[in-house]
């Protein structure tokens, strides 16, 4: 089965306790405490290898990986080592992936507000790509490229009229949306930066068309959209581009009932439309990027929380409290996201009660899950949230003081801390008392 379609990471195994990558969870959570991120080495780099064997039909193709996923130093050597590149949104990851050694000239910075500080850095640094989103950010590309003598080659962040997420796929001349270039303006855009003293180098097209995707056609759609675009621009401008970013967006099983398409069967959507479509458009074949970012790290992640208080509404629902929630996840909170968990401990149980698991943060939404059944759980029970690796700890907050948690990476039975927990000096840290409080 492909990755993305597993609800657990390639390494669990079933003995009396849960294990992943061969560490023992109940150990992991004594050792480390709890909550606890856990990821699995080798579901990321199964992944990978799999998105470059599905692609490698296409005989041009660049892999990225969308760092917002999940951005550390340890996981960007990871993908790294896995020739991936990286798309960043952020100065905060521009300097992340640029200290864990990364060669920059693989990293392409989006975003649709770039603080000249971003820009500066991204320049000083050289990443590799600008994908451009906006007027203002021209002016400010332009003129800080100068300071620095550099120029810069870059993608246009275009709309392609297509948007996708799992249960609805919109598809307008037309989407009402913050990011990059409505198809009417390319021109203009163009226009504008061919004047701008040639610090600009224009190479492709860059689109992103949503998240959590089942729908290959959506794809192949926005393919069609971008290609002929490309010929479009030749015709005119008789400018080559010869790159074409498609974004990311592919979706991943939290729950039973989510069923994903395997990469492969998305990859062949992809190549089969580039394919007919650079025919049909007659342009030279440009470089395909892919920049998937739930996909690649999602299923490799699980949290470990403690079970504490429980209540039983008479009547109604059964509440166990873990000592996390909302603060290292705060998806369901934030947008009803489902996910699915076990009792680490308690694999042989064969006892079941309907419960809910609720997080223990100063808001009645703080429930990480809804009507699950699991064994009868008892406090001090170790729970394994599964498909956390995205979006968990790259949103995670210090709402109520919480610190936030460590994360290890577990492969061949070792584990590795690859963030060291928050204390609680860390968290007073950065408070400052104005001398006249004192
Ligand atoms: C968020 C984002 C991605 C990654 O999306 P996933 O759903 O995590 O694969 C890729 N490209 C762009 C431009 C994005 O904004």
């Amino acid at each position: 089965m492909s990755t993305n379609q597993l609800l657990k990471p390639i390494t669990i195994e079933e003995g009396n306790n849960l294990c992943v990558g061969g560490c023992d969870m109940v150990d992991l959570a004594n050792k480390y405490g709890t909550p606890l991120y856990v990821i699995d080495e080798q579901t990321i780099r199964s992944v990978c290898k799999e998105y470059k064997k599905a692609f490698s039909k296409y005989e041009k193709v660049k892999m990225m990986y969308a760092s917002k996923a999940l951005c550390t130093s340890a996981i960007s050597k990871i993908l790294a080592s896995e020739n991936f590149g990286f798309d960043v949104v952020s100065g905060g990851e521009i300097y992340t992936v640029y200290k864990a050694g990364i060669d920059m000239s693989t990293v392409l910075f989006n975003g649709n507000n770039k603080t000249p500080d971003e820009i500066e850095l991204a320049i000083k640094y050289g990443v590799g790509r600008f994908s451009i989103d906006n007027y203002h950010e021209v002016e400010l590309i332009s003129e800080l490229s100068k300071k620095y003598g550099k120029t810069v080659d870059a993608l246009l962040r275009i709309t392609p009229g297509i948007e996708c997420h799992t249960h609805k796929y919109i598809q307008t001349g037309q989407l009402d949306s913050k990011f990059g270039f409505d198809l009417s303006q390319i021109d203009s855009i163009i226009e504008h930066i061919l004047t701008v003293d040639k610090t600009i180098n224009i190479r492709g097209l860059h689109a992103h068309i949503g998240s959590q995707i089942f729908e290959p056609q959506c794809y192949a759609d926005e393919v069609e959209v971008l290609v002929k675009e490309i010929a479009r621009i030749d015709n005119k401008y008789n400018i080559k581009l010869d790159e074409i970013n498609i974004g990311g967006g592919l979706g991943v099983k939290y729950v039973s009932s989510d069923n994903p398409p395997s990469i492969e069967i998305i990859s062949d959507s992809i190549i089969d439309s580039l394919n007919k479509n650079i025919e049909k458009y007659g342009i030279e074949k440009p470089t395909l990027y892919l920049e998937p970012g739930r996909s690649i790290i999602s299923t490799a992640g699980v949290t470990l929380y403690t079970v504490g208080s429980s209540k039983q509404v008479p009547g109604m629902t059964k509440y166990v409290s873990v000592d996390g929630g909302m603060a290292d996840n705060p998806r369901p909170s934030m947008y009803e996201a489902e996910y699915y968990a076990e009792v680490a401990n308690k694999k042989n149980d064969s006892t079941k009660e309907k419960i809910t698991i609720a997080g223990k943060f100063c808001e009645s939404g703080d429930i990480l899950i809804k009507d699950i059944e699991l064994p009868k759980l008892e406090a001090g029970d170790i729970i394994c949230v599964y498909n956390t690796g995205a979006y968990n700890y790259s949103m995670a907050s210090n709402y109520n003081r919480a610190l936030k948690p460590a994360m290890v990476l577990v492969n061949n039975s070792q584990s590795d801390m690859i963030i060291y927990r928050e204390t609680l000096e860390d968290l007073v840290s950065r408070d400052n008392i104005p001398g006249r409080l004192l």
